[in-house]
């Protein structure tokens, strides 16, 4: 656990939040700002900053847990569809720094919440960014 972490502290109840699941590994709490009703936030209990510093055995249990949850907002709440987000670094929106992924509940006529205009991919930029990227894997 991370001292000035808020996210550390709520995982660990010592904050209260309203949570939707707990067990050994994580806490699903309701965000104080949702993009739509019933957004939730899971989060591991252990401090991971970002994806990049997840640990691989607790990562394996997240998409269940969002299928888990997500599920069931669609039974409980009527939403028709929900986003699974998770920003790493200020760059893509992360504002707190322990991993966290969005379920963001998604309604009938409800508004746009994870968009973007698509751009071109072009041959030399596509050879380009694959020779880079798996010169890194
Ligand atoms: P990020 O932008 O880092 O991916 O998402 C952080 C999320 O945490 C935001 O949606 C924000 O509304 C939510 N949040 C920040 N502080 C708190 C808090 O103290 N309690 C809860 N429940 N949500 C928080
Ligand atoms: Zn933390």
């Amino acid at each position: 656990m991370k001292d000035d972490c808020i996210f550390c502290k709520i995982a660990a109840g010592q904050i209260p939040s309203a949570t939707l699941w707990e067990d050994g590994d994580f806490r699903v709490i309701l965000d104080l700002g949702p993009a739509s009703r019933g957004h939730a936030l899971i989060l591991p209990k252990e401090h991971y900053a970002d994806l990049c510093e997840l640990d691989d055995a607790v990562g394996a249990k997240v998409m269940p847990l969002a299928r888990k949850i997500g599920s069931a907002m669609m039974k409980a709440l009527g939403c028709a569809g929900f986003n699974v987000v998770q920003n790493n670094g200020e760059a893509a929106g992360q504002t707190v720094r322990h991993f966290h992924v969005h379920i963001i509940p998604r309604y009938e006529g409800g508004p746009k919440i994870v968009a973007w205009e698509p751009g071109e991919l072009n041959d030399a930029d596509k050879a380009q960014i694959v020779e880079a990227v798996k010169m890194k894997l």
